[in-house]
């Protein structure tokens, strides 16, 4: 086991050990003193003082699916003060595994690739980096992300992609929910695919980093890791097959340092799903208390 192996495996340990933490307490107040400030910990501020970055969607009737696709529908259910006396309110909804802030698991492109349920949690759970790409997505909506990008940052941040989420901001999330520059179109159906523009990763980069740095998974602030012109989904195909889970439609990747932070990235555990919704977040360290 590597030593960032074992890194990461503490991070896990300690996540689970601050949730029995927080139960525990909980547990505690019951019989004992009442907890009267209220969680010790605001949404944003958990754990010690690190921050706590949203890469998600909201998801919502402005979804943007992939053009075949369906989008998020929320049906209304009861929604007012019960026979009972007491105020009621509950929802349905329905969306395609594979529309906003989502989950491709190995089986989406690989045919005996691990299902949303069975990714191993250490590949949704890890060290990331963020390689940022905007500059050469905003001189090309068709920019490929090519091997040497990731080459010459691993010699400007001395540090190797061996391991880690590799998230990639491409700049595309500020067109989000604006289908028409966000895709390239806003039209639907088989045709519209053909008219996709937006950046993406090469399928040879793909190769290169899933045999040469065994990465975790890749995360991008697009609708697919393969670029909106590519023919063959050529990186869909090398990820999945070497297990390797993506994360698409990421937000706020600005809010990100290049490196140094822990992503969680879960996804709805759908048996046997080809990938699913997800709840992205970046856990940063608290630099006036990191040592
Ligand atoms: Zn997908």
């Amino acid at each position: 086991m590597r030593t960032n192996q074992l890194v990461s495996l503490s991070v896990v340990l300690g996540l689970i050990a601050v949730a029995f933490g927080l139960l525990g307490n909980g547990a505690t107040s019951k019989v004992g003193a009442p907890d009267v400030a209220g969680p010790s910990h605001a949404p944003t501020d958990w754990p010690r003082g690190d921050k706590i970055v949203d890469l998600t969607h909201a998801f919502d009737e402005q979804t943007i699916p992939w053009p075949t696709e369906i989008g998020f529908r929320l049906e209304r259910g009861f929604d007012g003060v019960t026979d009972g006396g007491w105020y009621y309110r509950a929802n349905r909804f329905s969306m395609a595994e594979h529309s906003g802030t989502h989950l491709d698991a190995p089986n989406h492109f690989s045919k005996d690739g691990e299902s949303a349920d069975d990714v191993p949690l250490a590949r949704l759970i890890g060290p990331a980096v963020v390689i940022d790409v905007t500059a050469q997505c905003a001189q090309d909506a068709d920019f490929q992300i090519p091997t040497e990008v990731f080459q010459t940052w691993e010699r400007e941040h001395g540090r190797s992609l061996a391991d880690m989420i590799v998230v990639l901001n491409t700049g595309w999330a500020r067109f989000w929910p604006d289908k028409e520059r966000y895709l390239g179109t806003a039209e639907t159906g088989k045709p519209a695919v053909a008219k996709l523009h937006f950046p993406g990763l090469a399928p040879d980069a793909a190769a290169w980093l899933a045999a040469n740095r065994k990465i975790r998974a890749v995360g991008i602030d697009t609708a697919s890791i393969d670029a909106g012109q590519n023919k063959t989904f050529g990186t869909h195909v090398v990820l999945c097959g070497h297990g390797i889970p993506a994360f698409e439609n990421l937000t706020n990747l600005d809010q990100l340092p290049a490196a140094g932070f822990t992503l969680i990235a879960l996804p709805m555990k759908i048996r046997t799903g080809s990938g699913g919704p997800l709840r992205a977040v970046a856990v940063l360290p608290d630099v006036a208390t990191a040592k």
